[in-house]
This record gives structure tokens, sequence and C-alpha cells, in this order.
């Protein structure tokens, strides 16, 4: 990049982050998310760095925070409250760990681990053991007075066993219960609702009326001293006990770490841990523990040298997208996906995300070449949030569906009531191929060495065009193709084999009929026991069924009534595959006092005794319905081992929770009665 070009880039971020800054110190209404501000921000560092001549004090890199609010009194600040600098990553620890010892000139330094509460740090202040004044960081020399506002907080003691002046500091927060709570009633008066706690609590801390502040259950964890002309302590972590001692709230999670690798298995155990905790943390805080060294390393203007912070993985990211692609589905829906510039989020690379259908690219008004925000939240496929409209430099085009099948040409049609387009050719190679890759997947027939590209390679091979054709595959014609030696063909026909005699729901759910999932298909195998029964039932007979609602009915019968269908059946059963139910049968009247008839349960943790599935399919037959996550419509919560997010949402919500054994009890002594 030349000079030029980089402060024109520098300006534009200095730009956009003192915008973010306003909006989220002062006004505590984010508008962007933290990974993205935070993306912007090392962007603004990495070019600051490279171009050092263009680094100004007034650069938001070289800043704490925001300014305080004139509503409130001011307060000066006789030690700076700082900021932290970021590590992303294991070899940002380990630059810091390196930087911190050379600095030192020492071997050997030991850590303090805390929890990065997200909140917002506050410094309190006592003189003769009294609370005499509360105040927040603002811009690190002068914050805002709310001293009556933190009064309201229950945890913060108002008088304390040491005489000397002391000024302590922590981080404010409000719990997640406390943060749902206020959302929800928020929404009922059709109010804003916060974008998250750590701006609830800012807000709640930052009003006139310290009756609101008290109405919001905040709550404070302590972490560091400020002014303490006469403290003696030598170290960070005899500081915490005797904060502790004095009776302030400090986090119990805290650790010391002699190496720099016990500090990032302390920071690797907290990215899964703390989804179980009941406040929000977004990352950890490590602290070099030797007061004396601390002050040998000093500070820089924005943060102190011996401390940094690690953020955990962002979950959003900024990226291009510079092309849309199309694929073809089983069911010949035409789904585009993005191509994007790779970008890392939550840990891994991503240059795909999807974006649904052609409805929600026009809603979300997202066009080639444009500036996106991508998600992605736990394992789920990234997606496209949205587009940074102020990113645009009129190259984008608006993007349009083509007319035809990108697979097989044929003309796509959209159906009534949908917003997909849908290729309707029933020979498309792409939705032919598509549906063969799902009837030999886990959930269906579970066909062990027949993946994806092995269905591509035999169906480009002639082998394999139809289901039928998969049972019908010769050792001879295996042979000759690449990656098939002996052993891999012998394996795969083997498990070509064993798939023929799976219960009836599999090849139910293998068949690919519409609407119906695998759990549809396991009640209708329950229910029906055979394929013929099956393919004789009536529409009436099948919206009899508890669960089969009068569109999957009509598919079903639909489906039964097709030619081809009717010859792939009589084609399947004269290769032998069963075409009956295997599994357990509930007895309806077992169904009586069960415990769980009808009720939605969740299941979550380790289980010694029972498998996740077996606990699942016994409630089941029991009639009870498992589902995934906890809400307000969720009857009762089994709890294993470890159990984490789950169980302390269902206490919040007042959901019943068993344990493993209160489960196992209830389903011996069903079958007691019965
Ligand atoms: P920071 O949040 O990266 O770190 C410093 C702060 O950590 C301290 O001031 C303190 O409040 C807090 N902290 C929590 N637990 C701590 C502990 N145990 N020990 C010490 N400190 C602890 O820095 P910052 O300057 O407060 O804020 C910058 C961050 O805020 C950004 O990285 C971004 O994530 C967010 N931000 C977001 C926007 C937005 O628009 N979304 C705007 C500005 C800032």
């Amino acid at each position: 990049m030349d000079q030029a070009k980089a402060k024109q880039e520098i300006n534009s971020l200095r730009e956009d982050l003192n915008k973010y800054n306003y909006k989220y110190y002062v006004l505590d209404q984010p508008s962007v998310s933290d990974a993205i501000y935070d993306q912007k921000m090392q962007s603004l560092r990495q070019l600051e760095e490279q171009f050092p001549q263009f680094i100004t004090s007034d650069s938001p890199t070289q800043r704490v925070g925001g300014e305080a609010l004139d509503a409130f009194e001011k307060v000066q600040h006789q030690v700076p409250m700082l900021s932290l600098s970021n590590a992303f990553n294991e070899s940002d620890l380990r630059d810091f760990d390196r930087r911190v010892k050379d600095g030192l000139g020492v071997e050997r330094v030991m850590y303090v681990c805390e929890l990065k509460i997200d909140g917002l740090a506050v410094s309190l202040r006592y003189e003769n053991g009294l609370f005499t004044q509360g105040a927040t960081r603002g811009d690190g020399t002068t914050g805002e007075d709310i001293t009556s506002n933190l009064r309201t907080i229950r945890s913060i003691p108002l008088r304390i066993k040491e005489t000397d002046t002391i000024e302590v500091r922590g981080e404010a927060f409000m719990p997640q219960k406390s943060f749902l709570a206020l959302n929800e009633a928020k929404e009922e008066n059709g109010e804003d609702p916060f974008a998250n706690p750590r701006n609830a609590a800012a807000g709640s801390l930052r009003q006139l009326n310290p009756k609101i502040a008290a109405k919001r259950n905040l709550d404070i964890f302590l972490y560091a001293v400020g002014q303490w002309e006469s403290g003696t302590l030598t170290a960070h972590s005899e500081r915490l006990h005797y904060l502790s001692t004095l009776g302030f709230k400090t986090n119990p999670e805290w650790q010391k770490c002699a190496t720099i690798d016990e500090v990032i298995n302390y920071v690797n155990e907290w990215v899964t841990k703390r989804t179980n905790l009941h406040y929000e943390i977004d990352g950890i805080v490590i602290k070099v523990d030797q007061l004396a060294y601390q002050d040998q390393l000093g500070t820089t203007a924005k943060s102190p040298r011996w401390a940094i912070a690690y953020k955990f993985p962002a979950e959003e990211a900024i990226t291009k997208l510079h092309d849309i692609e199309l694929s073809v589905g089983r069911t010949g829906v035409v789904t585009p996906t993005a191509v994007l510039d790779p970008v890392k989020v939550a840990g891994t690379t991503v240059q795909r995300a999807s974006l649904h259908n052609e409805d929600l690219i026009h809603e979300k008004d997202i066009r080639m070449n444009d500036t996106v925000v991508i998600k992605k939240a736990g394992d789920i496929i990234p997606e496209v949030v949205r587009v940074m409209i102020d990113e645009r430099d009129g190259t984008e085009k608006p993007y349009h569906m083509p007319s035809q099948c990108p697979a097989c040409s044929s003309e796509l049609v959209r159906l009534e009531e949908e917003v997909a387009l849908r290729c309707i050719n029933p020979n498309c190679p792409a939705q032919v191929k598509e549906g063969l890759t799902h009837f030999v997947s886990r959930n269906a027939m579970n066909i062990d060495g027949l993946g994806e590209k092995v269905i591509e390679q035999l169906f480009e091979a002639n082998l394999v065009k139809s289901i039928a054709d998969i049972y019908q595959l010769k050792r001879d014609e295996l042979l000759p193709l690449e990656r098939m030696g002996e052993k891999s063909v012998d394996n795969l026909l083997q498990a070509i084999e064993v798939s023929k005699s799976n219960s009836l729901e599999r090849l139910l759910f293998g068949l690919g009929i519409r609407f119906v999932g695998s759990k549809a298909a396991k009640t209708l195998a329950i229910h029906f026991e055979t394929m013929d029964q099956l393919e004789q039932a009536s529409y009436d007979e099948l919206v009899a069924v508890k669960e089969i609602g009068d569109k999957m009915a009509d598919s079903i019968v639909r489906y039964f009534s097709e030619e081809e269908v009717k010859e792939l059946l009589h084609d399947l059963k004269a290769l032998n595959l069963n075409m009956t139910y295997l599994g357990l049968k509930p007895k309806t009247e077992e169904l009586n006092d069960s415990p769980f008839y009808e009720k939605t349960i969740v299941l979550t943790g380790k289980m010694k005794e029972l498998t996740r599935p077996e606990a699942k399919e016994k409630i089941e037959l029991l009639g009870g319905k498992v589902t995934g996550s906890v809400s307000k419509k969720t009857s009762l919560v089994i709890a294993g081992e470890d159990a984490g997010s789950k169980l302390d949402k269902a206490n919040n919500l007042g959901i019943t929770t068993w344990d493993e054994q209160q489960l196992i009890d209830a389903l011996k002594e069903k079958n007691e009665t019965n």
C-alpha cells in the first residue's frame, strides 16, 4: 500500500471508530458488534505500525474509552484508569510473555489470570472506612461521579475495616438473568431492548435517577486497587485476597500461572466453560503478579505493559463478497451462496456463507462486490448478516437469480407461497446426486464409505443413477475406479449389504419424500409397520396419526401414487431390502399416567448409565417430546453431570429439573406398573 492510500484508509478507519466509540461509550447504544469494532481497530493499529508517521495523539488507538457526560459531576482519577491491550490468539500471548520477560530482563514471571467481565469499569473510593465516591472510567483521567447509583449495588460494602484512604476498582455488570428480564420488560413496554448486558449495565449506572439503577439488579467484581497511600502488599494476588477479606466481592475463578503455557491452558479452558457462567465475559485478563515488576514495566498512554486482555474468538467479521454461486438441492431448490474473501471467524477461515434465497438477497440489499458482515455462531453455517452500506463505492452490482437451472438448464419455477426457486426436472443431475447422498447419509441408510465424493464418482462413471443401482454395484465395476482398492471395495459392498436390513424408518427417511424428516419417518414406521401398509394408507388415515399434518399427508399420498416410485419400491423389494419396522413399539396403554406424556423435555450434561439417544428413545416411547433448547415451553430438564447453560436457563425460568437417577427411577417405575 502506498502512503497516500494508507493515509486515506487510516482516516476512514478513525472516522468509523470515533463514530462507534461515541455510540458505545457516550450513548451506551453500540451501532456495530464488538467483533467488528475490534477488527477495524486491529486494521488501524497495523496500518499505524506500518506508517508511524501518521500516528496522532487523538487516534482511537491512543485513547481510552469515551468522554464523561456533562450531566454528572466530574471526577479526576489520581491514578489513571487505563484500557488493556488485546491478544487474539496463542501467538499474541507468547509475544506478550516475551515482551514482559525482555522488559524485565528475567526468565521467570508469575502471572495472574482473571475472567474479563463484560461490564463497566468503576472506581470506589473509601475514606476512613466509608464509601465516599464512585466513578466511571470515562476517558481514563476524568470520569463521572455515579456514587448514588453505585450505592444501590448491594454487594458494594458501604463501610470497610481499612481506615486508610483506598480506591478500589472493578467491573460493575448485569447478570444474565437480570438482563433477560430487563429486556423482556422493555419490549413489553414497546421500548428498544439493550444490545448486550454490558451496555445495559452502563446505561443503568449512567442514569440520573438512582431508583432506576436500584431496580436493575446490578452486581460487581472488584479486581484492582488504584490510589492507596499506605498499601504494603507486594503482589496483585495478595491484593485480591485482601480485597475479599475487606468484604469486597472478588471473582473466585482467578488463578496464578507460573508459565505462559499454563496461561494458555487457562484461556482454552474458559473458551468452553464460559457458557456456564451466569454473567458474560468477553475474554481473560492476564496480569504480571509482582507489583514491583508492574512498576518496572510501566504503562503506555493507553494501557499497562504488564497486562493483556485475551479476547475470545469473534463470531462476526467483515469481508468482501465477490461472487454468488448457486447449488441445486435434493428437492430442486436452488440456493445462492456468497463467495467471500477469506476471513477468520470464531477461529476458522470462512470463504462461503449462505444467502438462503433471492428474497433475502433483496431484503438485505446484498450486491456483488459489497462489504458484508458475516456471522458464525457455534457450528452453524456462516451467514451474511448485513451489508456495510457506508463502504459502497459505486462498483457494487445488484444480483438477480437466473431463470434456468445451473445444473440442467431447465426453466426454474417459483411454487406458490414459496420463496425458493426450484428446478422441477426430476432427472436434473444435481438433484439426483443430492438425493443419493441423502439416501446413504447417517440418519438415513447410514452406508459407511459412501459419502458425497464417492456418489459423485459413481454417478459420473454411470454406475449409479438411482437408489436401486446402489444395491446392484459389482466388485469388478468398482475396482477400476480411482481410489478404490480391494479392501475399500469389499468394505463398501459389505456396508451396502448390511444396510439392507435397516429398520423401515431409515429407508423411509432416505427416500426423501417431501416434508418427511427423520422424526416423522419414525412415527410413520411405528404406526404403519410395513411399507405396503403405508403405501396403501389414505390421506385421512395419515392425518389421523399424531404429528402428521395435512401437508405431509398430502405429499405422502402423492409420492406413493407416482409410477416411478412404485417401480423403485418393487426393485428394492426384489433386491431384498427390509421394508418392516424393527424397533420397539409403545403400547397406548403405557402412555396413561406416563410422567412424560405430552411433555417437552430437554436432555443436557453427561449421562452415566444411559446414552443420550437411549434416554431420548425411552422418553419418546412414553409419549414425551425431546427438544434441544430450553424455553418457556420446556416442561422438564434432565441434567446429567457437568450440565451447563441449559440447566442455568432452566433454573432461571423456574422449570422442573431432574438428575439422571430421577429419570432412571421414573423409567423403572413405569416398566414395573405395566
Ligand atoms: P477492553 O474492554 O478491551 O479492556 C479493558 C477493560 O476490561 C477494563 O477497563 C475493565 O473495564 C475490563 N475488565 C474486565 N474484567 C477485568 C479484570 N479482571 N481486570 C482488569 N480489567 C477488567 O478495553 P476498553 O477500552 O474498555 O474497551 C474496548 C472494547 O470495547 C473493544 O475491544 C470492543 O470490544 C468494545 N467496544 C465496542 C464498541 C462497539 O461499537 N461495539 C465501541 C467501543 C468499544
